[in-house]
């Protein structure tokens, strides 16, 4: 097959042969294949969507334990969590839909989370010991607008860690020394996220639809396409660029280089030989194609400064 000319910027360029479709590369999720950075077991997307779907969702928590079921073993241990609150709950209530039984458990979980934000928050305003008045100011006002949203039962609007860490950021960077920034944001993105801590899902979904609670449970395993180099860094949008990962590690890596999401997921290495073995056994069987293989382990190697490194010419004889 000759190979493609792509257009982009006016400019042509000669690359390599595209080695598997959109749709070939998303039906590799039909196979139970495991994260690239997490290595738990993805969810084809097709499946989510079907469950999207699914109008029982709405419905009472036994009926809906029993819809999602069958996803409970690659649900991540947070929603798993909440799964097992949700079976034991449903015993006791079988006439309450799951946004009913998490606001029974709202008080509680919201006293934990309060706890661990005021903490956090905390350690924040130990610096406006050393930073300069203004920035200082600004830190304070932040602090105490945050704490009266934590502090009261009903707020008008509710905490959102996005936001916070939004506004944190526009404060220091203003502060000269790269190290306390650092530091400071670091702190800040350790408030819980409702995918890292029951408590923040509890409290997080008892505002929404049951339906959306429930899909929720599954919506991180579900598969998507990681740009290996990020779109903003000129990543291509085919298979050359993609890996496959799961909803909760792509939407956790943001824009950031593969070396920053190996800092956060330390056993990414081993998990990306998994998932590359996986793949192996699928072209054993025609079922995937050996030139991504060998492409996804060299494009891993060249941007993680060779951190992962895939031995894959033994696994291919
Ligand atoms: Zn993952």
């Amino acid at each position: 097959m000759g190979k493609k000319i792509v257009k982009a910027e006016n400019i042509s360029f000669r690359c390599k042969e595209i080695p598997l479709t959109r749709k070939e590369l998303k039906n590799l999720l039909n196979h139970r294949i495991p994260c690239l950075c997490c290595g738990m077991e993805m969810l084809h997307p097709d499946i989510y969507i079907k469950l999207m779907e699914n109008e029982n969702l709405k419905g009472k928590a036994p009926e809906v334990i029993r819809l999602l079921e069958p996803y409970e073993r690659i649900m991540h241990p947070v929603e798993r969590q909440v799964f097992n609150m949700f079976k034991s709950l449903a015993v006791k209530y079988p006439d309450k839909n799951f946004q009913q039984l998490l606001i029974m458990k709202k008080e509680v979980h919201e006293l934990a989370l309060v706890k661990i934000q005021s903490g956090i928050f905390n350690k924040i305003s130990f610096y406006r010991r050393i930073l300069p008045k203004k920035i200082a100011r600004q830190i304070r006002k932040l602090i105490i607008k945050t704490n009266d949203i934590i502090f009261t039962p009903e707020p008008y609007k509710p905490f959102s860690r996005r936001i916070f860490i939004h506004k944190i950021k526009g404060i220091v960077s203003h502060i000269e020394s790269e190290k306390i920034r650092e530091e400071i944001l670091t702190i800040a993105r350790r408030l819980p996220r409702s995918s890292d801590e029951v408590c923040a899902f509890v409290v997080k979904n008892a505002r929404k639809r049951p339906e959306i609670i429930a899909l929720n449970l599954i919506h991180p395993s579900v598969g998507t396409f990681e740009h290996l180099l990020p779109k903003c860094m000129k990543g291509q949008n085919n298979s050359l660029n993609f890996a496959l990962e799961c909803t909760y590690c792509n939407n956790s890596r943001h824009h950031y280089p593969i070396a920053v999401q190996i800092e956060e997921n330390p056993y990414m290495p081993e998990n990306a030989q998994i998932q590359v073995e996986k793949l192996i056994s699928l072209c054993k069987k025609d079922l995937c194609k050996y030139e991504y293989v060998e492409n996804l382990a060299k494009t891993l190697n060249d941007l993680s400064d060779g951190i992962i490194n895939i031995e894959i010419k033994s696994l291919c004889s």
